[in-house]
């Protein structure tokens, strides 16, 4: 695996502020969710688009797969 496909990075679940390490948020005090976006130019760092080429949603698939598991299985397993 390389460096870079193993960057990580904790964001607020709530408001959606990214942080360079875990902890909480100091907005929200709620806990960071970990994520990681993989390396530059994975397909992961791109919003998800639908079949026909439409934006699905304007957080990048990383972000999706981590909060909204269900959506982002239904969307990118075809
Ligand atoms: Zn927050």
């Amino acid at each position: 695996m390389s460096e870079s496909g193993d960057t990580r990075v904790y964001v607020c679940p709530r408001c959606v502020t990214p942080y360079g390490e875990p902890g909480t948020c100091l907005t929200c005090h709620v806990e960071l969710v970990e994520c990681r976006p993989g390396p530059e130019g994975d397909p992961l760092r791109k919003p998800l688009m639908t079949g026909d080429g439409k934006l699905l949603t304007h957080a990048p698939g990383w972000w999706v797969r981590r909060t909204a598991a269900g959506l982002f299985e239904r969307r990118v397993k075809k």
